[in-house]
C-alpha cells in the first residue's frame, strides 16, 4: 500500500468528520450503516453521501452491502490516514518516504519530521494473516462480538509503545520512541542491518555474550523479549553494536510461561550463532539462576511493574497475548521452522488471501481495494484528537 502524506493536508474538515464517524461507528458495527455515519457526523444526509463517496474513491472507506443494510467500513488506508494525520497534527511527523519493511504483522516506512530528520513509522497489521483461529477461540473477547484488525493492531502498538518507553528510559539499546497514535509507532531510525543479513562479524564470541547479557538484563528488570532473534536484532552499521526492536510480544518474568519464553530467546541466539558463525559456547543464561530463588527479578527496577502502571491495562495485555497465541497455533510457517540457507528476509507472509473465509454474508463492493481485510471490524475504539 502506498502511503501518501501530501494527501493528509488535503482532506476537508467535513470529510474528516465523516471519516472519524465511520471509525467511531466501527466500535459497534462491522459495517457502519450510512444513516449512522450521517448521525454521528452531524451532517445532512445528502451531504454525507457525497463526502463518503469521495472518501471511498480514495480508498479510505469501502462500501459493503450485506443482507441487512448498506454501509461502509474503514479500510487499512483509512485507519493509516487517521493515525498519520494525528501524528502530523502533533508535528511529530511531517512527510512519508519509502517502505523499508513488510513484517508478518507490520509495515515499516521511513518518514521525516519538519527538519527532514529521518524516523521509522511502524504500522501494526494484526489480523492480516488469519482470523480463523480467533473465531474459534473467541471467548476471551468477552463482550466484544468480534476480534477486529483495528482493535488488535492498536493494542499491539500501545503495548509496544509502553514497553519502548520504559526500556528507553532505562537505557536499553532500543530505538528512541517518538510518538504513538492508533496502530502506529514513530521511532528513531537506526542505521543498521538486521543480524539476519550479516554473514561475518569480527568477534562472534563478543557479540554472543553482549546479546546474552542483554537477555539477562531484560530479565533482571522483569522482562523477556519473547521474539529475540536475528530479525529483531539490528547491528549498527558504524559501530557494530546491537539494537533490539519489536516488542509487542514482551512478557513479564512473572508470566506463567516465563521460563519457556526465556529459554526460547536464549535458544534462538545459540542456534543462530551455531549455524551462521559456527560459534558455540557452553555458557548461556538459565532462567532459574537469572532470577532469585523465588522466581523474582533481582534488578533495581521492575519494568514489567512500570508498564503495568503505565496505563496499558492487564486486560488488554491478556487479550493481545491470546490473540497472538491463537494466530501462532493456527500453524503457519513461522521463524522457528525457518530453514537456513536463504538469506532473504522472510517477508512473504503478507498475503491477505486466507482471510476470505470471513463474512460470508457480506460482499465487498469495491473489488479493487485489496487493502481492506475481509475481517469483521466490530470492536474499534476510536481515539479522538
Ligand atoms: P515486525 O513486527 O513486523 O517483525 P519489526 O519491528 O521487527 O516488525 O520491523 C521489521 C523490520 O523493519 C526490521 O527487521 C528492520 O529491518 C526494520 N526496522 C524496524 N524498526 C527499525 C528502526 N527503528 N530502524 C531501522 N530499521 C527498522
Ligand atoms: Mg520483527
Amino acid at each position: 500500500m502506498k502511503l501518501d502524506a501530501t494527501d493528509l493536508r488535503y482532506i476537508t474538515s467535513d470529510e474528516f468528520r465523516v471519516l472519524t464517524a465511520v471509525e467511531m461507528g466501527s466500535k459497534n458495527h462491522e459495517v457502519v450503516p450510512t444513516v449512522l455515519i450521517a448521525q454521528i457526523s452531524g451532517l445532512r444526509n445528502g451531504g454525507v453521501n457525497k463526502l463518503i463517496g469521495s472518501l471511498a474513491k480514495r480508498n479510505l472507506v469501502s462500501r459493503v452491502q450485506n443482507a441487512k443494510y448498506d454501509g461502509y467500513r474503514l479500510t487499512y488506508g483509512g485507519y493509516d490516514f487517521l493515525a498519520m494525520r494525528a501524528l502530523s497534527k502533533r508535528d511529530t511527523m511531517h512527510s512519508v518516504g519509502n517502505q523499508i519493511g513488510v513484517g508478518k504483522e507490520s509495515d515499516i516506512y521511513i518518514v521525516a519530521d519538519a527538519e527532514g530528520k529521518e524516523m521509522v513509522l511502524k504500522l501494526h497489521r494484526l489480523g492480516r494473516i488469519s482470523f480463523r483461529a480467533i473465531k474459534e477461540k473467541r471467548d476471551y473477547l468477552g463482550k466484544r462480538k468480534s476480534a477486529s484488525w483495528m482493535y488488535m493492531s492498536r493494542l499491539a502498538a500501545q503495548k509496544e509503545w509502553a514497553f519502548m518507553k520504559v526500556l528507553h528510559e532505562h537505557n536499553f539499546p532500543i530505538p528512541r520512541p517518538v510518538d504513538q497514535a492508533r496502530h502506529c509507532i514513530l521511532m528513531e531510525f537506526i542505521d543498521a542491518y538486521p543480524l539476519r543479513q550479516i554473514s561475518e562479524v569480527s568477534s562472534p564470541g563478543k557479540l554472543y555474550s553482549t546479546l546474552m547479557d542483554l537477555i539477562v538484563r531484560f530479565a533482571h528488570a522483569g522482562l523477556i523479549h519473547g521474539d529475540f532473534n536475528e530479525f529483531n536484532i539490528l547491528i549498527r552499521r558504524e559501530t557494530g553494536e546491537p539494537v533490539v526492536i519489536d516488542f509487542p510480544q514482551m512478557v513479564s518474568t512473572s508470566h506463567p510461561n516465563a521460563e519457556w519464553y526465556f529459554n526460547r530467546d536464549v535458544e534462538c541466539i545459540r542456534t543462530f550463532f551455531r549455524r551462521r558463525f559456527h560459534y558455540e559456547s557452553a555458557l548461556y543464561p538459565r532462567f532459574k539462576s537469572t532470577l532469585s530463588e523465588d522466581g523474582v527479578a533481582t534488578g533495581d527496577f521492575r519494568l514489567d511493574v512500570m508498564v503495568a502502571a503505565s496505563g496499558f491495562k492487564q486486560k488488554d495485555m491478556r487479550i493481545l497475548e491470546e490473540y497472538m497465541e491463537a494466530v501462532k497455533s493456527d500453524g503457519e510457517g513461522n521463524e522457528e521452522e525457518d530453514s537456513e540457507g536463504s538469506e532473504e528476509d522472510d517477508s512473504d507472509a503478507d498475503s491477505t488471501n486466507d482471510s476470505g473465509e470471513e463474512n460470508d454474508e457480506t460482499r465487498q463492493e469495491d473489488e479493487g481495494n485489496d487493502e481492506a481485510p475481509e475481517t469483521p471490524i466490530g470492536a474499534a475504539d476510536s481515539e479522538n484528537e
